[in-house]
C-alpha cells in the first residue's frame, strides 16, 4: 500500500467499506481496521434488504471482494484500536492485531480443517443457532474465505491437550501455531469511525418471554433462520428443526420506550419478514403489532403499500409494554392491550421480537481512546446533531452509519459519502490541518 495521505477507517461493515472504497478511488490509501475475522458487518447477516427487497449478499460481495484486492485498502481483520495521539492531519493510532493463526495468503478457503477439530462451540455469530470448531470461518460466504482459530478454545494453542488436527488435514501447509498477537504503529491523516450497533438485549423485558420460551425469536435470529447461508439453509424452522410455523406475531419497537428513543427501522424489517414468511409459507397468518407506525420515506411508504397488497396479514396497535407472552398447551399466547381493533389474544407458534438497536459495548472504550464525545444515548456525538453533521467533538475524526445513530443502511451509506468528503477536503498547511 502507496503511503499517500492515509486514512483510518474502524470497522468493515456498509459504511466503512463504502468509505474505503470512495477514498481509494480518490487516491488516497486507505487502513480498514475490523475487530472481527471478515468483512460485512451486520449487513451481511441479511438475505435481502428493504424496502426493494435485494439480495444483500449479491449487494455486499462483490464490494468486499474490491475491498481485499484493491491495492490502496490494506484490510487488518480481529484488529482493534488501542490509542491515538495528534491532532487532525497527523495522529499516531496504536492498534492490536490478533493472531488468525491461519495464513491469508496461503489458505484457499477448502474447509478441510473444520471437521477434524474435537473442539465444537457456539457460534455467537449465528446467533448461537448453530455450533462452530475451533477452526472456523463465521458463516458459508465469509469473505475473506480464510478461517481463525480460537486460541482461548483450541487445544494445542491453549496448552489443554496435544492436538493437531486441523494441520494434518490442511495439504496446504496453511496453518501456523505459532504466529503472535502484535502492536502496528501507523500514521493517518483521518479517522473515521463506522463501528456500527447491537441490539437491545430482548431478555430484560420478561413480559416478552425471551429466553424463557423457545417459540420467541429475536430479529436476528429470524434474520438467520431465513439465511440460504443461515443455520438452518433458509428452511423457516423452529427450534426442533422440525416443525415449521402456521401462524407468527411480530412485536415492534422492542426496547424503544426503555431507551427513549425509536430505531426507525423496525417497521420496515417487520414488513420484510411478513413477506419473508409468506413467500416460504403461503398458509401461516403473520400479525404484526406496533406501537406506532414510522415510514418517514416515500421508499419506506411504497414497501408498506406493498406488504399490504400481498395480503394475509393483520396489523393491531398494542405496546410491547402492554403485550404479555405465555405458554398454552403447545402454542405461544400473545396477550394484546384492547382498542384499535386488536383482539384480546393471538395463538402463534412463532414470536419475532423486533429489538432496538443499541450502541455497541466497546462505544464507550473507543470514546476514550479516540477522545470523542458520546451523546446521551451511548452512541458517538456529532459536532452539531441536529444539522446531521458527521464531524465528532475532535478534528480529523467523522462518524458513520449506526455509530451515530440508528439508520438504515441507505443512510449509512450516505453519511459514508459525506465522511469521504470531509476527509478529502482536510488541507495541511504547514504541518497544521485547516478544515
Ligand atoms: S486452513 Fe487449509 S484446510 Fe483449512 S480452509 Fe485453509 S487451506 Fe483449507
Ligand atoms: S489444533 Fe486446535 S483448532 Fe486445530 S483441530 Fe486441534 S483443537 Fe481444533
Amino acid at each position: 500500500m502507496n503511503d499517500k495521505d492515509k486514512i483510518l477507517i474502524i470497522g468493515a461493515g456498509i459504511a466503512g467499506m463504502e468509505a474505503s472504497l470512495l477514498l481509494a478511488k480518490a487516491g488516497k490509501s486507505v487502513l480498514l481496521v475490523e475487530k472481527s475475522p471478515i468483512t460485512g458487518g451486520n449487513t451481511i447477516k441479511n438475505e435481502d434488504s428493504f424496502p426493494n427487497l435485494e439480495c444483500s449478499t449479491c449487494m455486499i460481495a462483490p464490494i468486499q471482494q474490491d475491498i481485499l484486492q484493491n491495492p490502496d485498502i490494506d484490510v487488518m481483520t480481529l484488529s482493534e484500536v488501542k490509542d491515538v495521539e495528534g491532532e487532525a492531519g497527523d495522529f499516531n493510532v496504536t492498534i492490536d492485531k490478533k493472531a488468525r493463526y491461519v495464513s491469508l495468503t496461503d489458505c484457499i478457503g477448502c474447509g478441510m480443517c473444520y471437521e477434524p477439530c474435537p473442539v465444537t462451540l457456539k457460534n455467537e455469530w449465528e446467533e448461537n443457532l448453530t455450533e462452530k470448531k475451533a477452526i472456523y470461518v463465521p458463516c458459508e460466504g465469509s469473505l475473506p474465505n480464510v478461517p481463525a482459530i480460537d486460541p482461548d478454545h483450541c487445544l494445542n494453542i491453549s496448552g489443554k491437550k496435544e492436538c493437531n488436527a486441523c494441520a494434518e488435514a490442511c495439504v496446504f501447509g496453511a496453518i501456523d501455531f505459532s504466529e503472535k498477537n502484535s502492536e502496528v504503529q501507523v500514521n493517518v491523516k483521518a479517522i473515521i469511525v463506522a463501528t456500527g450497533f447491537d441490539l437491545f438485549d430482548a431478555g430484560k423485558l420478561s413480559n416478552l418471554g425471551y429466553g424463557k420460551f423457545p417459540g420467541v425469536y429475536t430479529s436476528m435470529e429470524f434474520e438467520r433462520l431465513f439465511a440460504s447461508n443461515g443455520p438452518t439453509s433458509g428452511q423457516l424452522l423452529l427450534r426442533d428443526g422440525e416443525k415449521s410455523p402456521e401462524s407468527v406475531a411480530i412485536i415492534n419497537c422492542v426496547g424503544r420506550e426503555e431507551l427513549g428513543y425509536c430505531s426507525g427501522i423496525c417497521c420496515m424489517d417487520s414488513f420484510k419478514y411478513s413477506h419473508f414468511i409468506k413467500s416460504k409459507l403461503p398458509e401461516a397468518k403473520v400479525y404484526n403489532i406496533y406501537s406506532d407506525l414510522c415510514m418517514p420515506k416515500k421508499t419506506y411508504q411504497n414497501f408498506y403499500k406493498r406488504i399490504k397488497d400481498e395480503g394475509g396479514n393483520f396489523i393491531f396497535q398494542s405496546s410491547p409494554q402492554q403485550v404479555n407472552i405465555k405458554e398454552s398447551g403447545g402454542k405461544i399466547k400473545v396477550n394484546l392491550a384492547e382498542g384499535n381493533g386488536a383482539p384480546e389474544s393471538l395463538s402463534v407458534d412463532m414470536v419475532i421480537l423486533e429489538n432496538a438497536m443499541v450502541p455497541t459495548k466497546e462505544s464507550e472504550e473507543l470514546g476514550g481512546i479516540l477522545g470523542i464525545e458520546l451523546d446521551s444515548k451511548g452512541f458517538f456525538l456529532t459536532r452539531n446533531e441536529n444539522v446531521g453533521t458527521v464531524e465528532t467533538s475532535r478534528p480529523g475524526i467523522f462518524v458513520v452509519g449506526c455509530a451515530e445513530g440508528p439508520k438504515d443502511m441507505q443512510n449509512s451509506v450516505i453519511q459514508a459519502e459525506a465522511a469521504v468528503g470531509r476527509a478529502l477536503s482536510l488541507n495541511k498547511i504547514k504541518g497544521k490541518v485547516k478544515e
